[in-house]
């Protein structure tokens, strides 16, 4: 086959997305202005939230959430490893403590017998060193990993029975649902991100969509630097942070909610062209989505080799014919200064640990064509023959 340079991902923008970001520079409103509102009004509209607040990035989105729950230093959150690191960072940023569960292998997300099990039973699940002392449970925080929702009536049910908040890591599944119910609209606070691989994107930025519209006026006081409803520009009611979405970015979330299920169906076609090529191969598993996911949303195609396959030299054999591939996750509870605060060590959680060594994330995004992922996939069938 004639050499393809493959990207990793890319945006899916049109004119009327360029346009859209243009028509706001050609205003002196750069900021805090209508194209915000409008955004959030679309985005309650489409996700059926009441309350819909713009912020400059899915972590900034995360950290508002956890200090709407009240979550603070030494309170318990309940989350996995198995995630981009913005889900337990969001909790570190208020000296929470992370309590980590394994996740199932087949998805990657929460495993939600542990997760019963350690509201329960916090000793066996709490980290071997702390710099806090532990206060009490206030929250669970699931991810919906590569666009396929956690169990969410599971983590629910634990969360009503134990008078827990739940935050729903929502930044990998936009349009996705489990059991009929979308994605993000299951816990107390869900969040989306907008980065530009994400499944729409802002450039930077994120979105939390709650019905609480106490948590609601006080998240959008905090990303305005604390400023509650009636506060001056120079009066603070809050310790807050600077987390607003600009106007140009919030123009393109616009355009690129309009253009949101055309652009999943896009991915959903790309993901099947995959599954149809790899699926006859051996040396590798495809991703799993369960039957109570009613609406996958694919964010990353991750597979995961087998075993006797060394990833590294595997990799960089598909990187030397033009396929970047990424590992995804790397857990974690191994990155250093997790290790260093929480004394993790290799083998505490063993499934999270298997998946982040197997996975492979290959090039992915709408604008994938078919010849492309051709390419791939040839390239990826010849690689595991000499594997
Ligand atoms: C993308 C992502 C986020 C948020 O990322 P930002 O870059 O801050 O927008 C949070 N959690 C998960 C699981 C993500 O994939």
């Amino acid at each position: 086959m004639t050499p393809m340079k493959i990207p990793m991902s890319s945006p899916d923008l049109t004119a009327a997305d360029r346009q859209a970001v243009m028509d706001v520079l050609n205003t002196p409103v750069l900021s805090l202005g209508p194209k915000v509102l409008a955004f959030e009004q679309a985005f309650a509209a489409y996700t059926g939230a009441k309350h819909a607040i713009a912020v400059n990035s899915g972590t900034a989105g995360l950290h508002l959430c956890v200090r709407a729950a009240g979550v603070g230093a030494g309170d318990l959150v309940l989350t996995t490893p198995f995630s981009f690191v913005a889900s337990t960072n969001a909790l570190l940023f208020e000296n929470a403590v992370p309590v980590f569960v394994d996740v199932d292998p087949k998805t990657g997300n929460i495993d939600t017998e542990q997760a019963a099990d350690a509201v329960n039973n916090i000793q066996k699940y709490l980290p071997r060193k702390l710099d806090a002392r532990p206060s009490a449970w206030k929250a669970l925080l699931p991810v919906d990993v590569f666009g396929q929702p956690a169990p969410m009536d599971k983590i629910n049910a634990i969360a009503r029975q134990q008078g827990l908040k739940v935050i729903e890591d929502s930044c990998e599944a936009l349009g996705a649902s489990w059991q009929g119910r979308a994605a993000g609209r299951w816990g107390d606070y869900g969040v989306f991100a907008f980065y530009p691989n994400k499944q729409m994107t802002t450039g930077e930025g994120g979105m939390i969509v709650t019905d609480d519209d106490e948590a609601a006026a006080f998240m959008r006081a905090l990303r305005n630097q604390g400023r509650a409803p009636g506060d001056t520009w120079l009066s603070h009611t809050y310790l807050g942070y600077n987390y607003r979405l600009d106007e140009m970015s919030a123009a393109l979330g616009i355009t690129q909610l309009q253009r949101l299920e055309e652009m999943l169906q896009k991915r959903e076609q790309v993901a099947a062209w995959y599954a149809q090529r790899l699926a006859p191969l051996s040396g590798l598993e495809l991703p799993t989505v369960l039957p109570q996911t009613t609406r996958m949303s694919w964010f990353v195609y991750v597979i995961r080799l087998s075993p006797h396959i060394n990833r590294a030299s595997f990799a960089a054999r598909l990187e030397e014919r033009g396929v970047p591939v990424r590992p995804y996750f790397l857990p974690i509870h191994l990155q250093p200064y997790m290790v260093e605060r929480f004394g993790y060590r290799p083998g505490d959680y063993p499934v999270t640990e298997d998946l982040g060594a197997r996975g492979l994330a290959l090039p992915f995004s709408g604008v994938m064509t078919e010849a492309q992922v051709e390419y791939v996939c040839q390239a990826l069938a010849e690689t595991l023959e000499s594997a």
